[in-house]
């Protein structure tokens, strides 16, 4: 007989810190009928193995927001019976590099916006917080006293009492061996205990998530990586205060107190995967339950003799505990969660060694994504749609999970690029690229060129600080070519999908909030919105067909944007509408600038005057005798074309379209000048300005918004939105062009902190650095003046109207 009950509306699989969070998380929002399963007993995964240590502040503002709900809600749980053991100790970093110090004060400027009490502290006041370090090499620290640490294990079973008392259904020793599909969405599991039909499953299987996942054909890219740390005999005074927990990321290592000794890791130079090669996907035995791996001495060297330099105690006492256990990875060091292409089937996994500090997030943000169908902040970065069919190849996971943990605690400046599994996408033009001097970047494994490093632009407009690093005047040759005579680029990697069938339109006028079915040959720029209006895509839909459309969107989007296409036709039942994903079908280039018309008028006999092909149409035209789609569009804010070819035509009509510019001042241009010329231009990029979390309104896309339409996907929040707008998106230039902004610094008005920059860069025919933010309503008036703090000083700007650059228009519909 069954001990599992026949039905639960949610089933959780997992009982380690994540599963018992979003069960606790989704019991306090309301939902009775959910049930937790584990195979072993509750925390046997990586969650009982854990060093505990809890940090708030992240790289990214959504994450440092989801550890200051962990840390308030441990903070909440120490004062019921079942306590996790919270001790805000609070912890010191310290910088032994100036790099690292300006990395710490770039921090405290951004912890300011979210009210984090960080702050810098000299290196005599970390020793007088942690009296065991020595000082050689210390440039500086911080300190924040609101962190602390936690015990894994009570910390699980404290959200399971938390959950249970709600009523959520908890079975330990249940494995899940199957979980079956009906329609596209998940329909029951089945467990050596019984089958549960259910609604939604939520794989909160930690390393064990890919396992669960191949159950629903869904790849979940973690491997487990094997993560080590020691514990020292006691040797201090037990009634001392609580040591703050330290991290010295220029050296590869942490500490707390453990007992009165000291507990030691590190992120080693040299990784281990554990049960997954570059040839097999994971593998985990089955009975891996409590267990851990053979200590790895060997690996672990360089940190112990680091630990000694740092705490040279270290070097005196005895070893109590030494602990290498597995935990899942994922190829950028953040989360894995959200639905997946199977409707209903949530993942909350691959925590990458930061599970602990974030569990109290994950589970609220995963609970709450649940209860909502949709994410209710900016999940972008954590977002199982952001990886890509690259993902499904072993080798490339692994090597990108590889160079990610290797490189854990380094610092990691804007426009650095990924080293490992390259090139793995490329263009029909990419030996051309190289052999013209192009400098790659990567995106979503596509190689595309970032500039040409053949003819140098003014040095002295390099920004100061981090943004200086990676950046190359190149780019403002490229920009200004544009701008004054033309541009050729490489956006190959466009994601491409071709939506076709009887009720195509409809689904996509339903889908979009713009009126898309404006008549073959309309191209329109639209977002699909959530139903709180928040901007879920921002892309172009061009009719091709009666019953035809295709969407460009951008390079990293495809699985995403698709993929909420997808889940919009399953849930309105649009059964015969067709969803293709034709990216690599296609090699697409942008002729921008204006002279691009008179270079493509010399290739074809097809009129391309404003009145024969006006602003926002696409025609099939011959190039050269090539047969291509042109759409007359533009990101960079100039006269234009993007031409679309068949991959083998791909080569061959680049060569001829340069050939043709040379007397008009045409140049290859990469993606840097695109980001500098629509920063001017104030085009929007999305995951950049705008996300699920912004409306089209407070984006200034209220433009794109066809509210005459009878009906479309969040059109009741739009209309409230409108009404009730609170926050705006404004440009704030800065006359200095090298006091150049690139995102999450605090932003001070009449010396109160209103808000964080969102994006930044420079824009060069304006001659200014260039920013957007969301500010309060009241004080978005163009003509403020604001201060915008960049590693520790700070720089005055200016709120501006926009766009910065033709704001007639007359150059795109010239
Ligand atoms: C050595 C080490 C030190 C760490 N230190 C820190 C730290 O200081 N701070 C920090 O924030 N994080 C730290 N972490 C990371 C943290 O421990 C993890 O991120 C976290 O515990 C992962 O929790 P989880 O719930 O995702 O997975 P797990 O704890 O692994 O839980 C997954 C559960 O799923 C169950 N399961 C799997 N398959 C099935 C199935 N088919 N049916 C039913 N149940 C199944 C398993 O039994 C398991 O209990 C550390 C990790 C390691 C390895």
């Amino acid at each position: 007989m069954s001990v599992v009950p026949a039905r639960a509306k949610i089933v959780i699989i997992g009982g380690g810190v994540g599963g018992t969070s979003v069960a606790y998380h989704l019991a306090e929002l309301g939902e009775k009928d959910v049930v937790l399963l584990d195979r072993n007993e509750l925390t046997s995964g990586s969650t009982f193995h854990s060093a505990g240590l809890v940090g708030q502040l992240r790289a990214d503002p959504t994450l440092t927001l989801m550890n200051m709900h962990s840390v308030e809600l441990y903070r909440k749980l120490q004062s019921t019976d079942t306590p996790p053991s919270w001790r805000e100790c609070g912890s010191i970093k310290l910088a032994s590099t100036p790099e690292r110090m300006q990395e710490i004060r770039r921090q405290i400027g951004w912890a300011k916006s979210f009210g984090l009490d960080l702050h810098e502290i000299s290196p005599q006041e970390a020793q007088n917080l942690f009296p065991l370090i020595d000082l050689e090499g210390v440039v500086g620290a911080c300190y924040m006293a609101s962190d602390g640490q936690v015990d894994p294990s009570q910390l699980a079973m404290a959200l399971a009492a938390g959950a249970r008392k709600n009523g959520v259904q908890i079975y330990t020793h249940t494995r899940v061996l199957e979980i079956k599909t009906k329609n596209g969405r998940v329909s029951s599991v089945v467990t050596d205990k019984g089958e549960i039909e259910c609604d939604i499953v939520v794989n909160c299987g930690g390393m064990y998530a890919p396992q669960i996942g191949r159950m629903v054909d869904v790849r979940i890219p973690i491997v487990p990586m094997s993560h080590q740390y020691l514990i020292t005999d006691n040797f201090m005074d037990a009634d001392a205060p609580l040591l703050p927990s330290l991290r010295d990321p220029d050296n590869l290592i942490y500490f707390r107190q453990e007992v009165s000794g000291l507990l030691m890791g590190g992120y080693e130079r040299k990784s281990q995967a554990w049960s997954a090669d570059y040839n097999s996907i994971d593998d985990i035995p089955a009975n891996f339950n409590s267990m851990l791996l053979p200590d790895d001495w060997d690996r672990f060297y360089d940190i112990a003799e680091a630990s000694q330099k740092r705490v040279p105690k270290m070097a005196e006492v005895g070893i109590k505990s030494f602990i290498n256990g597995p935990e899942g990875f994922t190829p950028d060091n953040e989360f894995c969660l959200g639905e997946t292409k199977v409707g209903g089937f949530y993942v909350a996994a691959g925590f990458c060694a930061h599970g602990i500090a974030g569990a109290g997030g994950i589970g609220k943000v995963v609970a709450e994504w649940i209860v909502a169908g949709e994410p209710t902040m900016d999940l972008w970065h954590m977002d199982i749609k952001r990886f890509g069919a690259s993902y499904e190849s072993p080798n490339f996971t692994l090597k990108r999970i590889t160079e990610n943990y290797e490189e854990y605690y380094d610092i990691h400046y804007p426009g650095e690029e990924r080293k490992s599994a390259r090139p793995k996408l490329t263009s029909p033009v990419y030996e051309w690229h190289k052999a013209h001097g192009a400098v790659f970047g990567e995106k979503a494994s596509w190689e595309r060129v970032n500039y040409y490093e053949n003819t140098m632009g003014d040095e002295t407009k390099r920004p100061q600080g981090w943004l200086g690093k990676n950046w190359s005047s190149a780019v403002q040759v490229e920009h200004h070519a544009t701008r004054n005579a033309a541009g050729l680029f490489d956006e190959s990697s466009f994601a491409k999908a071709q939506i076709s069938g009887d009720r195509a339109g409809e689904f996509l006028n339903y889908v979009c909030a713009n009126n898309v079915v404006k008549g073959v040959g309309k191209t329109v720029y639209t977002q699909a919105l959530n139903s709180k209006a928040g901007i879920e895509s921002d892309y172009t839909v061009t009719q091709t067909d009666i019953n035809e459309f295709m969407i460009i969107t951008g390079t990293a989007f495809a699985t995403h944007d698709f993929g909420w296409l997808e889940k919009m036709r399953r849930e309105l039942s649009f059964d015969g509408v067709e969803i293709s994903n034709i990216t690599r079908d296609l090699a697409c280039f942008g002729v921008m600038g204006p002279n691009s018309r008179s270079i493509l008028q010399s290739l074809t006999t097809t009129d391309l005057s404003h009145s024969a092909f006006p602003f926002m149409t696409s025609q099939e035209i011959e190039i050269a005798g090539i047969q291509v789609r042109a759409t007359r569009i533009t990101y960079v804010g100039e006269l234009g074309w993007e031409i679309y070819s068949s991959i083998e035509d791909g080569l061959n009509l680049w060569k001829i379209i340069i050939d043709a510019g040379q007397d008009f001042g045409l140049i290859a241009c990469g993606y840097r000048a695109i980001e500098s010329l629509r920063l001017e231009k104030g085009y929007r990029a999305w995951a950049g300005e705008i996300n699920t979390e912004t409306n089209p309104y407070e984006a200034g896309l209220g433009f794109a918004v066809a509210l005459k339409k009878e009906n479309f996907h969040g059109k009741l929040a739009c209309m409230d939105a409108k009404e009730k707008l609170k926050r705006k998106l404004v440009a704030i230039v800065f006359d200095d062009i090298t006091s150049t902004p690139f995102g999450s610094e605090p932003i001070r008005i009449n010396n109160e902190v209103m808000g964080r920059i969102k994006t930044g860069g420079q824009g060069y025919t304006i001659n200014k650095a260039i920013a957007y933010a969301y500010l309060p309503i009241q004080v978005c008036e163009p003509g403020t003046n604001v201060e915008v703090e960049l590693f520790g000083h700070w720089a005055s700007g200016v709120i501006t109207n926009e766009p910065l650059f033709d704001p007639s228009n007359e150059r795109i519909r010239a």
